[in-house]
């Protein structure tokens, strides 16, 4: 029998409170830590853009080199390949002679999927796979109730694990790692590899709230940064509904979604600074938001494929929605003519974020404005988002499509009323849409209303540089 053991990183690149990764490394004999890159994720979708954008593409191949050296300076190192994990686990297994795969446990149809199809490979070959659950706040296995009794609604699940559950504390690092003597570790796949065109590898523009970068070192240094050097926390509930600039929230979210971040870590340094600081709203909600990422992620474990349908979580047949290419087409690059969608959407595209409150507007203008398939508007967030989780985004969207367990019936949100509110001095439009700088605060979330000479002396010109709205966008005043 072997006394090798393969442990597979899948979204959890790090080596801080990594419990799949450190009880794999404490079993004796020799362990092969493996990154595997998966062709399917970088297809392109049935609606013509890539499944996994250049953005996350790039944070992903900046989190995995990280997450190298850090192996390489304990003395190991990260076997790196490109394949569908099922076929290239199982033929390492094989090649090495290994008795165990370790794993982190996904959720969401695709992942599990390949779980199950590695496992039907690996029974095969007399190898067991061990799962750890990893990616939330809440343990799957505290939680005061069975998956298959959560909540319908999110604050019934928040007052419930809060009175009733703790979270458990963070893990060490691995110390000691032996790799095989035959240790074959390949080399990171580059964009054409992973299916790229040189057209696409457009970089983030300048403009964006942050310069994000991928891995487990620059993550914990945002969350230092965050906390320790300018004590945003501190006012994070009243600037969290901001649009500009790195501060306004945590940011945090690209590197959880790869595990770059354990949220048990933000977790206790959020209560270290609440000793060493202060204690405030602010402070607790930051750990308000993430028991929203623990809960869409339960979401998904129990409702699985539901999320991804038109009818989402509440199954609801009866609703319909536009499949109309031309109109997603005009959300999609920014160019619907009402100011607010389309910075939020010109800030996608050349950033890779948006800010929730953007998130919430942009998501509810095509689901419920435009009337269109909001499966389109996931799966086109999906692409882009830098911090794409598949169970954060598509549950988010399932709550503002109206789809979604939500008490609340209608999710809509009146773009007008939203824009003057959270940008009020047009700061936000003006730094994305640059084509409407000269045009007064109070004219530019009704810029349609412009006279032929107001917009000559503001230098737009409508229907030519700025597009005319394409709904009937008075209704909002
Ligand atoms: C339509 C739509 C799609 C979204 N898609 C994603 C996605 O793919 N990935 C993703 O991480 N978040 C998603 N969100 C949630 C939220 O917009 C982002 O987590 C947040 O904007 C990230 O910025 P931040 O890290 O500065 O957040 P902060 O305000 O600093 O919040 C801290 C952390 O809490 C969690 N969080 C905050 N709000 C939410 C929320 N509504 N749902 C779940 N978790 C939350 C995130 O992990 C975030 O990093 C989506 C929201 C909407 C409305």
């Amino acid at each position: 029998m072997s006394n090798r053991t393969i442990y597979w990183f899948r979204n959890d690149l790090r080596l801080h409170d990594n419990e799949g990764f450190l009880k794999a490394s404490q079993r004796p004999g020799e362990i092969i830590p493996v990154y595997v890159f998966d062709p399917r994720i970088f297809e392109l979708s049935p609606l013509g853009f890539r499944k996994t954008g250049i953005f996350k593409t790039r944070f992903l191949l900046e989190s995995v080199e990280d997450l190298r050296r850090s192996l390489q300076a304990k003395g190991a190192d990260l076997l790196i390949r490109f394949g569908e994990p099922e076929k290239v686990l199982a033929e390492l297994a094989q090649q090495y002679d290994v008795s165990e795969i370790h794993l982190s446990k996904e959720v969401a149809q695709e992942e599990t999927d390949v779980e199950s199809s590695l496992s039907k490979r690996l029974k095969i070959l007399n190898v067991d796979m061990v799962f750890t659950w990893m990616a939330t706040l809440y343990h799957v296995r505290d939680l005061p109730f069975g998956f298959n009794k959560l909540p319908n609604v999110f604050t019934d699940f928040r007052k419930s694990v809060e009175k009733n559950t703790s979270v458990r504390p963070t893990l060490a690092e691995p110390s000691a790692l032996n790799l095989p003597e035959e240790f074959v570790p390949g080399e990171i796949p580059s964009f054409q590899t992973l299916g790229y065109e040189e057209t696409e590898l457009i970089q983030a523009d300048g403009r964006g709230v942050l310069d994000f970068k991928g891995g487990e070192t620059a993550g914990l240094q945002r969350l230092h940064a965050y906390l320790w050097e300018t004590q945003n926390l501190a006012t994070y509930k009243t600037t969290r509904n901001g649009l500009l600039g790195a501060d306004y929230s945590s940011k945090f979210s690209a590197w959880l979604a790869v595990g770059c971040l354990s949220p048990r870590k933000v977790y206790e340094e959020v209560k270290r600074f609440e000793t060493e600081i202060i204690v405030n709203d602010s402070t607790y909600w930051l750990i308000f938001e993430l028991l929203w990422r623990d809960y869409f992620r339960f979401v998904m474990l129990r409702w699985g494929t539901r999320l991804f349908k038109p009818s989402g979580l509440k199954l609801d047949k009866d609703k319909t929605w536009k499949q109309d290419k031309a109109l997603f087409e005009r959300w999609t690059s920014g160019q619907t003519g009402v100011p607010f969608v389309d910075a939020n959407m010109r800030e996608l595209n050349a950033t890779g974020f948006m800010s929730n409150r953007g998130r919430q507007n942009v998501a509810s203008f095509l689901a419920h404005d435009l009337g269109i398939d909001w499966t389109w508007g996931a799966a086109y967030f999906e692409s882009l988002l830098l911090d794409y989780d598949v169970c954060s985004n598509w549950g988010n969207w399932n709550y503002i499509a109206g789809v979604g367990n939500d008490p609340r019936e209608n999710r809509y949100f009146n773009t007008y009323s939203q824009a003057t509110r959270y940008d009020p001095d047009g700061a936000y439009l003006r730094h994305w849409l640059p084509e409407l700088a000269e045009v007064p605060a109070d004219r530019l979330n009704k810029v349609w209303q412009l006279s032929k000479s107001e917009q000559e002396t503001y230098g737009v010109s409508l229907g030519s540089t700025y597009p005319l709205p394409i709904i009937p966008a008075d209704k909002w005043l």
